[in-house]
């Protein structure tokens, strides 16, 4: 019997059970931690919550790996209350419809390939409903990868190919930004701008080259406001495509909200001035009769020097930020789109790169003339993997699940923000269903705590 139907979790798992110095070469683990350190061993979920091998039962508030995107439907909406309630929206296993389209499908037809011009109907269906769902910037073609890294490894080859194919052979730089988190692969974690994923893996390549975190708290100057301070950060940008010359630099990647370094989402005007700026200038204009130029923003650069904009939606997408996709909140309008996580709702692996129409046509051309486009995976368009990920998104809509986030994040947000005035809270910030609290010391970015206090905040915090 299933240990949900069967007696208290406590009396199923009394042994408490060690897997100390255990066979894992364990990812994001110091070596210490895998030899000295019992890991915890997660064995199962119920809604928002998963319990450990030894049936101790934890709140599971990231979501995952901010992936779990639906929750338990047994649970129901009406039955948790408060932040809880919230929380559940993001987090959890155990829904029945996913497990029966994996199911379906797995007896149906476990696996077959997409290469060489066959496909299977799970992948067809997805790549048609993505497209569709996507509503920022027109897209026209959807390749599918494993995962996030594989999805934004992929973007840099198409962007190659893509210059390959236009005759400009010198325009491959690649500029993201400090903090970024792209992926643990060669190139994606080459995109992140994380210094330990680049220590001692001999990375970034040369072809990588960062700007600017556009995090207000941390780096504005005294008195520069955060419009201020994204216009500093868009002529930053400028100047570095000018030093390196614009005739090298094939594209700029950045996540709506950075995720993994530290939830940081962009300050006022830093994608796109138009709706806030345009508006106030026009008035300003009009009530002082001085011509007022709106200042420049990221994507007006990128535009500009004739770079793509890749947007790594892997954390923002399908309702995170109270909106379908993070282009949409930010009024981005990317050429590349990266998907994965919330795209399964994490139940399979599976990630996406969405490709505009500019782009598809001149890989397109490409490819005839070479006789294929030569990059692909075994797993590329895995029906099992589609076709969870097209119930995930027939779930997201059918249940309305970005206007239930829209409707209660600032209930969050507002909830959780009070605690800003705490001593040792330097700053606390997120938008829809994401945010992240910053421990300092003085409430200062410049003080921060000494790292050993680390474990400290992680024992409280359990
Ligand atoms: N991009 C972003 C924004 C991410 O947050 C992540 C993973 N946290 C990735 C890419 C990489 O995805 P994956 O771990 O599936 O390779």
């Amino acid at each position: 019997q299933h240990p949900i139907k069967g007696p208290p979790v406590s009396r199923l798992y009394s042994t408490q059970q060690s897997f100390k110095g255990h066979d894992l070469l364990a990812p994001f683990t110091a070596g210490w931690q895998s030899t000295d350190v019992n890991p915890m061993v997660i064995e199962r979920s119920e809604g928002s919550y998963v319990y450990d091998i030894n049936g101790k039962k934890y709140l599971d508030s990231l979501a995952g790996l901010w992936c779990t995107a639906l929750g338990n439907v047994r649970f129901g909406h009406r039955t948790l209350l408060g932040p809880l309630w919230l929380l559940h929206l993001f987090a959890g296993g155990n829904e029945p419809r996913l497990v029966a389209a994996a199911t379906a499908q797995l007896n149906k037809l476990p696996f077959y390939h997409s290469f060489w011009n066959r496909t299977t109907k799970p992948a067809l269906d997805l790549a048609k409903e993505l497209i569709e769902t996507f509503t920022a910037n027109k897209m026209a073609k959807v390749f599918f990868t494993n995962s996030g890294s594989e999805a934004n490894d992929t973007q840099v080859k198409l962007v190659w190919y893509y210059n390959n194919a236009l005759g400009r052979p010198k325009k491959k730089k690649f500029i993201a930004r400090a903090k970024a988190y792209h992926g643990s692969t060669l190139i994606s974690a080459s995109l992140s701008g994380l210094p330990p994923l680049h220590q001692n893996f001999d990375l970034p390549p040369p072809f990588v080259l960062h700007t600017d975190c556009p995090h207000y708290w941390r780096y504005h100057l005294p008195g520069e406001t955060e419009e201020d301070f994204s216009t500093r950060l868009a002529n930053n940008l400028e100047n570095l495509i000018l030093k390196e010359g614009p005739e090298t630099i094939a594209a700029f990647i950045a996540e709506p909200v950075m995720g993994a370094g530290g939830v940081i989402p962009p300050p006022a005007t830093y994608f796109d001035k138009a709706s806030l700026q345009c508006l106030r200038n026009f008035y300003l204009q009009f009530l002082t009769n001085v011509a007022i130029s709106n200042t420049i923003q990221v994507q007006d650069v990128v535009r500009k020097y004739d770079i793509l904009f890749i947007a790594d939606e892997v954390i923002c997408a399908f309702g995170r930020l109270g909106t379908m996709f993070g282009c949409d909140k930010y009024n981005i309008k990317p050429d590349l789109v990266s998907l994965a996580k919330a795209l399964s709702s994490a139940y399979v692996p599976i990630g996406a790169v969405m490709v505009s129409p500019q782009v598809t046509e001149v890989v397109y051309s490409q490819s005839n003339k070479l006789g294929s486009f030569a990059h692909g995976f075994t797993y590329t368009g895995h029906p099992v993997a589609c076709a969870v990920a097209s119930e995930s998104i027939k779930l997201y809509k059918e249940r309305n699940l970005v206007d239930k986030v829209k409707r209660i994040s600032p209930r969050f947000q507002d909830g959780l923000k009070a605690f800003s005035d705490s001593p040792i809270v330097g700053e606390i910030r997120g938008t829809g269903l994401i945010l992240s609290t910053e421990f300092t010391d003085n409430k200062s970015p410049t003080d921060p705590f000494p790292p050993e206090w680390g474990k400290f905040f992680h024992l409280s915090l359990i």
